[in-house]
């Protein structure tokens, strides 16, 4: 069974007398887990719908629609799948306390790996779910493998019941479903001669598998430091000694690379990053693996709608791991816009100075930046026109990791602030005299609501 949450006006939902709470049972007889069995089961445009209006009132609708008409219907978020491993460096472990209540849940969910790109290690597979990923045909899904040696991924994931890996992934694959894999990188674990293994292994599978990442471990100052450390930048070079050599082997046997270094693999051991051609579709930017590639080349492509600044002053907050890299965008972004960008790094005052991503800074670390930068400005220093702000470190409410409301944090700033993904999305909205709405390349709405917001202050 599956509630609804809401229902659109003048839907067919709405006509059918849907309302919130509404309890969705089956289709065609068949029973309704989540959100998967309503779309696919309803994708049909004939098809019958039990549901249960009120207590003791079920009903059944013979529904016939006009092809591609959407039933109206959103239902309640699903029940997150938990998940089973004990991982020493798990992002979990490394949140301070205080934080909000769905940071500390492990989620290990094949669906939300489908439906957003989440990883999952698939170790808490059913008999069910197998069937059901063939049956829904959930491809491409994306895999925490870490590495192929049954007994070292068990270690890694502190899970002795793990399956292993590698005849999984080749079920999946001669049943048509396909995967981006990862290896987040341990040193003294999987990496070395594991780390050739993992990666042969994986090639050899075939074609199922997509792409593969190698992601150096992140941790932060409340991480388990005491079992699991960064890897040095020697750790690093040798691993992407070894991206390049299956790279190689891919590109010449597949015309692809197939297998990549994640952006921070590349910074910490002080190696320059491939062009953005390297990355083909950057399948795995949200892993951050070419994301500054990718952050280029959307500029790039925004620049004949890119506004004339005019010497305007905007200040571009972003973690320490962009820092050294940011220039050289920034540097295309003022020569397309006559606009002056001013970089402002800000250390992680919540996780400790170890955790370097832009998505993971507390809304107080930004305030006190832009705070110190603008007592700067009082003492003749430039003032800023606004400022950038990363959007992907808001979360779906709009709010950031320490709890903060994006527009709460926008009305204490001294500046107007905008939340952006690549810069180019504000600046081309501005360009157009309307900051408010966002649109990703397709022309519609974005996951994550990264419409700008705007303190009207400063
Ligand atoms: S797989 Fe490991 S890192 Fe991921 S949520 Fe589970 S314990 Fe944490």
């Amino acid at each position: 069974m599956i509630r609804v949450q809401s229902v659109a006006p003048d839907s067919i939902g709405a006509e059918l007398g849907i309302v919130p709470g509404t309890e969705l049972l089956a289709i065609n007889g068949r029973a309704l887990e989540d959100f998967l069995d309503w779309e696919f089961l309803t994708a049909d445009d004939r098809f019958v719908l039990a549901a249960r209006l009120a207590p003791g009132e079920e009903i059944e609708f013979d529904i016939e629609r006009p092809e591609g008409t959407p039933m109206g219907v959103t239902l309640e978020p699903p029940r997150i799948r938990r998940c089973g491993n004990h991982c020493d460096f798990c992002f979990v472990d490394g949140n301070p306390r205080g934080l909000r209540t769905p940071l500390y849940i492990r989620d290990d969910d094949y669906r939300l790996s489908f439906r957003y790109g989440n990883f999952a290690t698939l170790t808490n597979l059913k008999s069910w779910d197998l069937e059901r990923i063939v049956e829904y045909r959930l491809s491409p899904l994306y895999v925490s493998v870490h590495a192929t040696d049954p007994t070292i991924r068990r270690w890694l994931l502190r899970n002795p019941e793990a399956p292993d890996i590698v005849p999984q992934l080749r079920w999946f694959g001669e049943r048509g479903i396909a995967f981006h894999a990862q290896i987040v990188l341990v040193p003294g674990v999987n990496d070395g001669a594991q780390l050739e293994r993992t990666l042969a292994d994986l090639y050899g599978i075939g074609p199922a598998i997509l792409s593969v990442s190698v992601v150096p471990v992140a941790l932060t100052e409340f991480s388990k430091r005491e079992l699991v450390r960064e890897p040095t930048r020697d750790e690093c070079r040798s691993a992407l000694a070894a991206v390049d050599r299956a790279a190689s082997r891919a590109l010449a046997q597949r015309g692809i690379p197939w297998c990549y270094g994640a952006d921070d693999l590349y910074l910490q051991a002080h190696a320059p990053l491939p062009a953005a051609e390297w990355y083909g579709d950057f399948d795995q930017r949200e892993n951050g693996v070419g994301s500054v590639r990718y952050l280029e080349t959307r500029i790039a492509s925004a620049a004949d709608r890119l506004p004339e600044l005019g010497g305007k002053r905007i200040g571009v907050v972003t973690g320490t791991a962009m820092g050294s890299l940011l220039p050289q965008v920034l540097t295309g972004l003022a020569t397309a816009t006559g606009g002056h960008f001013e970089l402002i790094v800000v250390e992680n005052t919540l996780f400790g100075s170890s955790v370097t991503t832009a998505g993971l800074l507390p809304a107080a670390a930004i305030e006190r930046a832009l705070l110190t930068r603008c007592e700067r400005q009082g003492k003749g220093g430039l003032g800023l026109d606004f400022a950038l702000l990363p959007a992907e470190a808001v979360n779906d409410d709009l709010a950031f990791m320490d709890d903060v409301p994006a527009d709460e944090l926008a009305a204490r700033l001294p500046v107007p602030a905008y939340l952006s993904y690549d810069f180019a999305d504000v600046l081309s909205e501005l360009g157009s005299g309307n900051a408010q709405v966002g649109t990703d390349e397709h022309g519609s709405a974005l996951p994550v609501p990264r419409s700008a917001f705007e303190a009207g202050q400063g």
